[in-house]
């Protein structure tokens, strides 16, 4: 019973990684699969070739690691989350396409519920904003849309649920609707406090409560798979939305621990412990998972561009080549030359929260070149992130005593050093940086008693740590302009 397999089912592709015992990758497979933008603002998937993406990429790692299912302790989901699929419960076949988080189709009915008063009750029970963005509203569109799907839901015929309870309703045979704390929480139909289906959101929203997927803790037996899949009856032990299982993986299980994600964004959760911190400065409140049969809660702040930003330098201005020569170019200048760049490209995020706010870039002199720019856009991602932590700790009274930090601009040394310069605590950089299926893994093999916490911190050994070596006035100094810098991209559009 040697491995622990991570099921990594993302916006763009699925992904399968097998762990040892040791908590070392054995195998990797990955399949991308089909994006649908039916109209603008709308974007699908198909719940089939998710799951048959899914099942392939598992199928492989398990061929090309030449391991037997059997061998195999547990299984663990993590997943894009808040994404809605809608299937028959009898025949498992989906009745519409998943409506994925991306999608802003029901933006005009979020205002409708606000504007009747809803977004008090939202934040208070379910810990969110009311948004397109959470599964509840898609939800409600598939049952208004969807020929015949109203009168089915009530009727019994129908199931929802996200992607993790899709995967694990397929893996089971039909036999198991259920799905964890982490992502229950994302659907905007729970009440993190009670946790149960929130009676109220569900009656507005038209949902029957019986169409929804039971919640478990997340690291826990939720079932085994059918055998005819892999070749024998694997429990699944683990499930958590993609965020949270990389809170989870990135080991931040001591309430103020943190984790950033720079991707194409950046995703920060701190974990907060077992009461809940609401706040109404744009913070999302959410579970972040459930062990043993106690809830653990974390606070999420959102910056829309980051390393998006860097794709912009590139495939915009075509001014770098690549993201990674970005650091050595932003390196080649002593400082920032008082060039700030804003990349309130979508708007801005936490703690702003200003869908007017544009990009802007200020302080050029005669002086300026490549590399103030790129620089700028390196530093606006470690300053928008200063942002939100800088939220987060306000809001939970907790001060923060590092940063652990992964996603794919993570490997920019400059960009790590000038986050640690700004926030005064080092950033831990791990060398595994699949933070997401680790979590997933780790969620399984603690369920599967394959690990405890203690092992799980010595497979964790290894990470690089950026001290903060940059005196105290001037990152206030810096923090300061680029606060000014801000109030110049605020509502503009
Ligand atoms: P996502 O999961 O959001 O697609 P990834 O975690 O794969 O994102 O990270 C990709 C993002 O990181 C891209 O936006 C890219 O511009 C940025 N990026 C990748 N390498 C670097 C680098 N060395 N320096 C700065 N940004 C980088």
């Amino acid at each position: 019973m040697g491995y622990i397999l991570a099921l990594d089912q993302g916006t763009t592709s699925s992904r399968s990684i097998l762990y040892n015992t040791s908590g070392e990758k054995v195998a990797v497979a990955q399949q991308e699969f089909t994006q649908y933008f039916p109209r603008p603002g709308w974007v699908e998937h198909d719940p089939v070739e998710i799951w048959t993406s899914q099942l392939a990429t598992a199928r492989d790692v398990l061929k090309h690691a030449g391991v037997q299912a059997q061998n195999v302790a547990a299984i663990g989901i993590t997943n894009q989350r808040e994404t809605i699929v809608l299937w028959d419960r009898k025949t498992g076949t989906p009745v519409a396409p998943a409506i994925v988080w991306q999608d802003r189709r029901t933006a005009d009915f979020c205002q409708q519920l606000k504007a009747e008063g809803f977004e008090q009750h939202v934040r208070a029970t379910t810990g969110l904003v009311c948004d397109p963005y959470f599964s509840g509203t898609k939800l409600h569109w598939l049952l208004e849309h969807v020929d015949g799907a109203r009168q089915r839901a009530q009727a019994g015929e129908l199931l929802a649920g996200t992607i993790d309870s899709w995967l694990l309703y397929n893996l089971t045979g039909g036999r198991v609707h259920a799905t964890d704390y982490s992502n229950a929480s994302r659907t905007m139909l729970y009440d993190i406090q009670t946790l149960q289906w929130d009676a109220n959101m569900l009656e507005r929203l038209a949902i029957p409560g019986s169409m929804l997927p039971r919640v478990f803790d997340s690291s826990g037996h939720f079932g085994d798979t059918d055998t005819a899949l892999l070749g024998a009856a694997i429990p699944v032990m683990g499930i958590a939305g993609d965020q949270q299982a990389a809170l989870f993986g990135q080991l931040c299980f001591t309430p103020g621990q943190a984790k950033n994600t720079y991707g194409t964004g950046c995703f920060m959760l701190m974990q907060t412990g077992q009461s809940p911190v609401f706040t109404d400065s744009g913070l999302l409140t959410t579970l972040a998972w459930g062990r043993d049969g106690q809830v653990v809660y974390a606070l999420e702040g959102s910056v829309f561009i980051a390393g998006a930003a860097i794709q912009w330098l590139r495939d915009g201005l075509g001014i770098i080549g690549s993201a990674p020569e970005s650091g050595e170019i932003a390196a080649s200048l002593q400082d920032n030359g008082d060039v700030y760049l804003v990349p309130a490209f979508a708007g801005l995020g936490t703690p702003h929260w200003d869908p007017t706010a544009r990009g802007v870039l200020i302080g050029l002199t005669r002086g300026t070149h490549r590399a103030h720019l790129v620089r700028a856009a390196l530093e606006a991602i470690a300053f928008q992130s200063r942002e939100a932590l800088d939220e987060m700790q306000r809001m939970s009274g907790i001060t923060l005593s590092e940063l652990r930090v992964d996603g794919g601009a993570v490997a920019n040394d400059f960009l790590m050093q000038f986050q640690a310069d700004l926030l005064g605590v080092p950033v831990m950089r791990p060398d595994d940086l699949e933070s997401t299926a680790r979590g997933a893994a780790y969620l399984a093999g603690l369920a599967a008693s394959v690990w405890d916490e203690q092992t799980l911190h010595a497979l964790r050994a290894t990470a690089q740590a950026f001290a903060p070596a940059m005196e105290e006035a001037a990152r206030n100094r810096l923090f300061r302009r680029w606060q000014q810098a801000v109030e110049r991209a605020k509502g503009w559009a």
